[in-house]
């Protein structure tokens, strides 16, 4: 007999990783049950034995990661393995050095970093009291961006790190750009067989695979090919002499079969402008319906939905710096200055760029072969399918700012805002985010950071705590520059106070006075309240600006964990670190 494998309750599944593979298991048990009626074929020696287990770990930020460990697990049961699907977080360093084969699935976060749920993995595998691994086989696959500097950085600190600590590699570290989903498939496909099996029969038999299972059911809708969406609603929440452009949308599910929860986020497939599509052909000496090289199709269709046209990559920034004789250029990019690079291209666009060199200088297909292909942008969705079931919901700030004599724009925000006509359409699909999720406990208290668009994923989780008639409490931290034009979905939230939902709201208005007031000022002032509530099991969530505010808020926490609590930092730290632990302290940022 095979045997089959069973999930204990202890196991260390999440929810729907653990009915994904009860389900799994199912399919396997009863397709392996079948190897035993007499004259089904059997391959030789699998009856014999045993399943040989692989761990696949993750690290994601935005969900990605976790979906391809998930892929992965299911190409290595079908393939005979039994996988067991874990975030790094919630693996302890001891645990972890026993494992014997290992596929880590990491993505990079901001600058270089580890995504928020491998941070506490990695302190303690790059910590100098890290066993030797000596047993430990892996291979890892990392996520990245090549508009990054430390592209896949968090993949080849790891990799690196295991190598050092005596680890062997079944396959060699594979790092892929946005477009992950095929070379990270192959990459699975050709390492699977690479991992060695084991053997647990008196006579040494080694396991063969049992029949291909089929993977669980993934939505349709995809990346690369997303359903078309009715924009049912698209209003302008910021008042007249607000800074800002901040609007609601209401994108319907239709026929889609789309079903979300509060804390995913939604691609959205922009297309870019007209306008600036026809600049660049002009410059180039080239028309819409040209062929060129590289090029499937007619170029000006290349350019408005294929295309990013709008940030310049740093392939391109090169090959204009060789030709345009430009010494401020020439001086940022030689100097190997990052910040100075960085502040050159603050506001300059590729046609901006482009239009460094004379017009017709660089060809069409040489151009084009400098671009990378027009990604989607990801937003966090601020409904609840508890209430809006129909319809998904987004509230993004239009980016638009003047800069070297031209109007720029944000690809999607504008495209949203300015090119969809009444009842135009736009494609989208998921993008789980299985990490920020309410409580399941619906008692716990719920304390939410998010200032700007950042309120979108607490709006869902309002409604979702409403919807359900959780007795949980909730409190708002949220601002923006002035309350008088920035106050988004005032309207909703005193409704959500007065139905008793909302139990606090915090608001931090910046400009409103002569010194800045940020929400991380608002956590200070209400400092013993925050911990107490801490101490009664809150979860903790930040959703918003990664680069300064998210730092701040962090250090905030931290304060009012050392001041309120009389700890020490060792202790705050702890506290911290456990708080991450439990998964009550929760990021949703960019
Ligand atoms: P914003 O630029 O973040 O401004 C919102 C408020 O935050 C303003 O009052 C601003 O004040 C203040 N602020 C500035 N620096 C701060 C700091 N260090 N700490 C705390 N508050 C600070 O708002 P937004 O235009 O809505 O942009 C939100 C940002 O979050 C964008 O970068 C967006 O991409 C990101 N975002 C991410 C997600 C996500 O990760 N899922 C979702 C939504 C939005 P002043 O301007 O007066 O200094």
């Amino acid at each position: 007999m095979m045997r089959i494998p069973f999930i204990p309750e202890d196991a260390p599944f999440n929810g729907d990783q653990r009915s994904w593979l009860s389900g799994f298991l199912a399919g396997l048990h009863s397709r392996l049950s079948l190897q035993d009626v007499p004259g089904a074929a059997v391959a030789a020696g699998a009856s014999a034995a045993a399943l040989t287990p692989v761990n696949i770990l993750f690290g994601t930020q935005t969900g990605n990661a976790e979906a391809v460990a998930n892929d992965a697990a299911a190409a290595a049961a079908a393939n005979g393995f039994t996988p067991v699907v874990q975030a790094l977080d919630d693996v302890e360093l001891d645990t972890f050095a026993a494992m014997s084969h290992v596929i880590i699935v990491i993505s990079t976060y901001g600058e270089g970093e580890m995504p928020d749920n491998a941070e506490l993995f990695w302190q303690a595998l790059s910590a100098d009291t890290a066993p030797r691994m000596e047993a430990l086989s892996f291979g890892i696959l990392a996520l990245g961006d090549t508009g990054y500097d430390d592209f896949c950085q968090a993949g080849k600190l790891i990799d690196m790190r295991l190598e050092q600590l005596g680890a062997q590699r079944f396959a060699t570290r594979l790092d892929c750009d946005i477009d992950f989903e095929d070379p990270a498939a192959n990459w699975i496909a050709e390492t699977l067989p690479k991992i060695p099996r084991e053997t647990n029969s008196p006579n040494g038999e080694v396991a063969s695979a049992p029949p291909a299972v089929q993977a669980p059911a993934k939505s349709k809708w995809s990346r690369k090919s997303p359903y078309p969406s009715l924009i049912a609603a698209n209003r302008l929440l910021s008042g007249e002499t607000s800074a800002k452009e901040i609007r609601h949308y209401e994108f319907s599910l239709g026929d889609s079969e789309i079903s979300y929860a509060a804390g995913d986020a939604l691609g959205v497939m922009p297309v870019n402008d007209p306008v600036l599509v026809d600049a660049f052909l002009d410059h180039l000496g080239t028309t819409a319906d040209a062929n060129v090289e590289g090029i499937n199709g007619a170029f000006g269709e290349a350019l408005l939905k294929s295309l990013e046209v709008c940030t310049p990559s740093k392939d391109f920034v090169k090959a204009v710096e060789a030709r345009a004789k430009n010494d401020e250029l020439s001086h940022v990019l030689n100097n190997g200055d990052k910040e100075a690079l960085d502040g050159w291209l603050w506001g300059r666009d590729t046609l901006d760029v482009l239009r460094l060199l004379p017009a017709g200088e660089l060809s069409a297909a040489e151009f084009a072969s400098l671009l990378k292909p027009l990604q989607h942008r990801a937003y966090s969705i601020s409904s609840s399918p508890l209430e809006a079931p129909d319809h998904i919901h987004l509230t993004i700030a239009s980016v638009r700012y003047r800069t070297h004599g031209r109007d720029h724009g944000g690809v999607c925000s504008t495209f949203l805002a300015d090119r969809i006509a009444k009842n135009g359409k736009a494609g989208i699909f998921l993008s789980p985010n299985k990490a920020f999720r309410l409580p399941e406990d619906q008692q716990r208290p719920v304390i939410m950071v998010g200032p700007g668009t950042g309120i979108a994923p607490f709006r869902a989780f309002l409604q979702e705590r409403r919807a359900t008639s959780a007795t949980g409490k909730n409190w708002l931290f949220f601002g923006d520059q002035h309350k008088a034009s920035d106050f988004i979905y005032e309207d909703e939230l005193t409704s959500l106070s007065n139905q008793g939902v909302l139990n606090r709201l915090d608001l931090a208005f910046s400009r409103d006075q002569d010194q800045k007031i940020y929400v991380q000022n608002r956590m200070m002032e209400n400092g013993k309240d925050l911990y107490r509530w801490l101490e009664d099991g809150a979860f903790f969530y930040v959703c918003g600006d990664a680069t300064r505010m998210a730092k701040d808020v962090d250090q905030a926490l931290h304060d009012v964990i050392r001041k309120f609590g009389g700890k020490s930092m060792a202790e705050t730290d702890a506290y911290v670190a456990d708080l991450k632990r439990e998964k009550r302290y929760l990021r949703d940022v960019y």
